[in-house]
């Protein structure tokens, strides 16, 4: 299990070792003809800034060699946002009274699979807060079976289960489990997770473990930059996903930064995280985990998306809708988080065909699986 890799590592230990690169080792580490997670730290530094453009040359070329000119867009489902948490940083945290609370009808979540499916969308990634007593098993299931019917590939982003529920869910139509750590610092995590369920570090840490023995096809692991140091909660999702790389080599890995957005109700301010840094633990990434998926969604703006297509990002959301109901008719309840890119798909594909690229909306068919 990953918490116990992680448990051997000191959050502030690896924050001083990063801080104390030098530029002669980062020239000294990208002179290298590969790399693995030991020049991590190098990568991830201030001192590689100067670098980036170096690096982003490296990326380009290795992503171009393992995924080709593909991008693949998906669109987010949420289906509910209700929560027993009350995560500092989040709209959907049970402190926050002002929201109205939405968990969906099947037909209403079919509706929102048409809605996407008209898009021309069929990459889905279900979403919910942490209300098992309304969101059950069950409803997973079903809400599962029926997006199986819109959607080629079917991920989900929702309260960590044991093994025996992602194996439920599997065989209910589930393809692939993402679960961001928020930050890997325990202190910081017990500070900003106060109550609920997700207080368990180590519970959320070993879930997409879970998630792989269970046999997910692929497992997203990813950071919410703007808790901690991030140079450091960087070098830690990368740790994270090289180990399940190496462990669960049968299912695709991915890696996201999504980096905190202004939600109402939340209540910390964000370590800043400019768009330089953004991009170099994006290509940094790429250099360290060639074959990773690396994933950006409409948290980040139109012109940083255009920019980053290419340098590394094999995943990318499209006119995504953070709040439940939200592809049918929005603002009746509450979103998650604003979105920065706005864009429609059909203006997204198009300027990723306008810089070379395919828009991929489906690469997987379920009928051809044996
Ligand atoms: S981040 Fe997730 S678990 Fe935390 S309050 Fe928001 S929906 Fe709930």
């Amino acid at each position: 299990m990953f918490s116990e890799l992680w448990k051997q590592y000191n959050f502030n230990n690896i924050t001083e070792r990063i801080k104390k690169v030098t530029s002669s080792k980062v020239v000294s580490t990208l002179s290298k003809d590969s790399f693995n997670t030991e020049d991590l730290p190098a990568l991830f530094s201030e001192a590689a800034v100067e670098f980036i453009e170096e690096m982003a040359v490296c990326a380009a070329k290795i992503t171009r060699e393992r995924f080709g000119n593909n991008i693949q867009l998906y669109s987010p489902l949420y289906i509910s946002n209700e929560c027993n948490n009350s995560c500092l940083y989040c709209g959907f945290s049970r402190k926050n009274t002002s929201v109205i609370r939405r968990t969906l009808l099947l037909n209403e979540i079919e509706a929102e699979l048409k809605a996407i499916e008209a898009m021309g969308i069929r990459h889905i990634l279900i979403v919910c807060g942490e209300a098992p007593s309304r969101v059950t098993l069950q409803y997973l299931a079903d809400t599962l079976r029926l997006a199986g019917k819109y959607s080629s590939f079917t991920g989900i982003e929702i309260y960590p289960l044991d093994e025996d529920g992602y194996r439920t869910l599997i065989n209910a139509g589930a393809d692939g489990l993402t679960v961001y750590q928020e930050t890997y610092n325990p202190t910081r995590y017990a500070e900003a997770h106060p109550s609920g369920r997700k207080r368990d570090m180590v519970w959320r840490l070993d879930t997409p473990d879970r998630g792989g023995r269970a046999g997910m096809r692929t497992l997203g692991a990813g950071v919410l930059l703007g808790l901690d140091e991030p140079r450091t909660d960087a070098f830690f999702a990368a740790m994270h996903a090289a180990y399940l790389t190496k462990t669960y080599w049968r299912s695709q890995i991915t890696i996201s930064f999504p980096r905190m957005r202004p939600a109402e109700g939340c209540v910390v301010t964000p370590v800043h995280v400019d768009d330089s840094t953004f991009v170099q633990f994006i290509v940094a990434t790429r250099l360290v985990l060639p074959d990773v998926g690396i994933v950006v969604s409409t948290r980040e703006n139109a012109l940083l998306r255009d920019n980053l297509a290419g340098l590394g990002v094999t995943h990318m959301s499209a006119a995504s809708v953070t709040e439940p109901g939200g592809y049918v008719s929005k603002n009746i309840s509450a979103a998650q988080f604003q979105v920065e890119d706005d864009r429609s798909v059909t203006e997204f594909a198009s300027m990723l065909k306008r810089k070379g690229f395919a828009p991929v909306m489906k690469d997987w068919d379920r009928e051809l699986q044996t």
